[in-house]
């Protein structure tokens, strides 16, 4: 089994459902009281936030940079990065590191094209939803196409992210408000919807919405258990 080395904290409570999925799916495949060998990076969310909000990206993603080489240094056979929006660090990451880099939108593109879909909504920080960088640049490597929010409904999906889903909080009234925003991007012709955050799927999981969604946290846990014992 490789050693996987993960980028974490971002935010603590995605890390911690990462973790038991891929320590669950470990112990399913291999049996006995096996569970998964990894490294976690846990960065203070406190100290990445105010980078991002300050569009200091050079130095967010440098501290994804230093630690991935960490990681790598402290025996990681691969890196992950437990997070969607801080992928747009992933040409820095790549550029440092000997071992591979799972991206999440691959697992994602993977899921989205077995389910014969070509076009897909995408909700996310704000970040994930406006940089081409993060996930829409590399779905449309794979032929997928993406919309998202207007202005109104980016800002509103985007606050919940950090106001609420960050804190441990999955509010009722704001499952209504993420189920209306999704019903406008499947009359804008999204197929599915990509939840590109990986505190999303405290609020949404598929049966909440009409069309098929695509939980970016499993997806990329799972794959990260498959690469391990592959
Ligand atoms: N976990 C979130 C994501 O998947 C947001 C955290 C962040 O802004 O880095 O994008």
């Amino acid at each position: 089994m490789k050693t996987i080395g993960m980028l974490g904290g971002m935010s603590w409570e995605s890390s911690t459902t990462y973790y038991q999925l891929i320590n669950r799916e470990v112990q399913r495949r291999v049996g006995g009281v096996h569970s998964a060998r990894c490294l976690m990076h846990s960065f203070d969310f406190g100290e990445i936030a105010p980078l991002q909000n300050a569009g200091q990206w050079a130095t967010a993603d440098q501290r994804m940079v230093d630690a991935a080489a960490n990681l790598e240094r402290a025996g990681a056979d691969f890196i992950m990065m437990l997070c969607n929006t801080m992928h747009r660090a992933t040409p820095g990451i790549e550029a440092a590191l000997k071992i591979p880099f799972l991206h999440i939108a691959d697992p994602l593109a993977a899921a989205i094209r077995a389910k014969g879909l070509t076009k897909v909504g995408l909700i996310g920080t704000i970040h994930t939803m406006s940089q081409d960088g993060i996930i829409k640049g590399r779905l449309r490597a794979h032929d997928i196409a993406t919309v998202t929010p207007n202005a109104a409904d980016a800002a509103e999906i985007n606050r919940v992210i950090y106001a609420e889903l960050i804190r441990g909080e999955a509010r009722p009234a704001s499952r209504d408000v993420y189920r209306a925003v999704i019903a406008r991007l499947v009359e804008q012709g999204a197929q599915g919807i990509v939840l590109g955050c990986t505190e999303i799927p405290m609020l949404i999981r598929d049966g909440d919405v009409d069309v098929p969604t695509f939980d970016t946290t499993t997806l990329h846990a799972l794959a990260a258990v498959d690469f391990a014992l592959g």
